[in-house]
């Protein structure tokens, strides 16, 4: 009786949060995920590539000296720590510095070296004789403009004759003035105003275009008209990249409205799977409890990180005000910290000032912390009609095949409701939940 009673109470607050965290939106997801990935994603993948003249030549490099770079820009992309190119840039490389220049749209998820491909296509195409703006990338937002921006001065650090303008909110210019600026990094509505209607630069002799991050540009209402407007009034000579993390049929549509005539490159994402990882469910009465079990299991890892969901900010900030009390240092990031705050969070938790990372929703996905050998499901994640939500699940603890090490997850349940989730859990992926009695240690070895 008495246990009953409890469950009812803990899930009544539950279900009446309002508190329950959102995603972030796609431009922070995406802002996130850069900042959060320092490396390389290899890919184990085929590239998929759709040209319409099936004739002409497709050609792809195994290194950076076989695409005859000005040598200070061969040595900035070694001194990034570069030394061949990945999946896409053997590729998308020969594309973007071919002659004539070819257009191109390609799509493959964050990490894979899209950015580093045409950002070394941009600067590779300015003629510093000329002082005036040649190349325009439009980013979604300020952060991911600048992000670019950071990419491309490490990249021109030997080329100090090449010059950037961020066309960004909080950059304003006096009327009448010209830019002799080679490269405007900008979001869509400053980079037009900047050309339309200030007539700092003058978009038709714009030689490269890029347009970063398309899919999020779309998530934001009204930047695809402003990215079409600019482009209405670039050359036909211009040449066209279209990047993007994901492929539907908007963003398509998107780049075809953008792109005449390109070179179309896929690399599909490697998929998460389980396959590695131990998972194992826990029998809690109540918070407390579960508090308790998480407790037996801090006591069990002596290696590596962890992280907790939670369901709720609440929940997540009562746990990490527990945890703290007995002495264990705890990161948090939910909802309530900016991006900025996330990030600050994470790159402490990344280089180890904490071993245990408690969060909400807002970070199911994109994290890639290597030290994480273990995900504790406080709540197992659900929709909105309290069913099993599985790709989230996935999303928390599944690793890529080849690159992911071996790591276990730990779900609390504490309801007859949560246990029909966890079983459902099982079904769908076919993989086995293990009963953890966290009286009996042994088992989790
Ligand atoms: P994307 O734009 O697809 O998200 P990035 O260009 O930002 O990918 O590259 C992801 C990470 O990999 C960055 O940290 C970048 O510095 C690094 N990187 C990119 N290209 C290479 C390469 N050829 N060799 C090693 N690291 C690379």
């Amino acid at each position: 009786e008495g246990l009953s009673i409890d469950q009812n109470a803990s899930s009544k607050i539950d279900n009446s949060s309002t508190d329950e965290d959102q995603a972030p939106s796609a431009a922070e997801q995406s802002l996130l995920q850069k900042i959060l990935r320092k490396g390389l994603i290899e890919s184990t993948k085929d590239l998929k590539i759709q040209r319409k003249d099936p004739n002409s030549p497709l050609y792809s490099v195994k290194t950076f000296e076989a695409l005859n770079l000005k040598p200070d820009l061969l040595k900035g992309v070694y001194k990034m720590g570069f030394s061949a190119p990945s999946k896409i840039q053997e590729t998308a490389l020969p594309t973007l510095l071919a002659d004539p220049p070819q257009n191109l749209i390609a799509q493959s998820q964050s990490g894979t070296g899209k950015t580093a491909a045409f950002v070394l296509a941009m600067l590779s195409r300015v003629d510093t004789t000329k002082p005036y703006p040649q190349v325009v990338c439009l980013s979604p937002t300020y952060e991911l403009a600048i992000q670019t921006g950071e990419v491309a001065a490490q990249m021109a650090r030997y080329c100090p004759d090449i010059k950037m303008k961020y066309a960004v909110r909080g950059e304003d210019l006096p009327r009448g003035t010209k830019l002799d600026d080679h490269i405007i990094i900008g979001t869509p509505g400053k980079t037009l105003d900047w050309s339309l209607k200030y007539r700092f630069f003058d978009l038709s002799k714009i030689t490269v275009f890029v347009l970063d991050e398309a899919d999020v540009m779309i998530d934001t209402q009204g930047h695809q008209d402003q990215c079409i407007r600019i482009h209405k009034m670039l050359s036909s000579k211009c040449q066209m990249m279209f990047f993007s993390a994901t492929y539907d049929e908007k963003v398509m549509e998107f780049a075809e409205m953008i792109v005449t005539n390109p070179l179309i490159m896929r690399l599909m994402r490697e998929e998460e799977c389980l396959d590695n990882i131990k998972q194992y469910y826990v029998k809690c009465n109540s918070e407390e409890e579960k508090y308790a079990a998480i407790r037996t299991i801090y006591s069990l890892i002596t290696v590596g990180q962890a992280i907790i969901f939670c369901r709720t900010k609440k929940t997540a900030s009562w746990l990490s005000g527990k945890m703290k009390q007995d002495g264990h240092g705890v990161a948090m990031i939910s909802g309530e910290l900016n991006v900025d705050e996330r990030i600050k969070v994470l790159d402490r938790f990344r280089i180890g000032d904490e071993r245990v990372l408690i969060t909400t929703n807002v970070l199911a996905r994109g994290i890639d912390v290597s030290a994480v050998t273990m995900v504790v499901n406080f709540d197992l994640p659900t929709d909105m009609n309290r069913k099993a939500d599985y790709e989230t699940y996935l999303h928390r603890i599944g690793r890529t095949g080849r690159f992911g090490m071996a790591g276990i997850a730990i779900n609390l349940i504490d309801s007859d409701e949560m246990m029909t989730v966890c079983q459902d859990i099982e079904k769908h992926f076919g993989k086995k939940i293990i009963l953890l009695d966290t009286e009996n240690e042994e088992e989790v070895e």
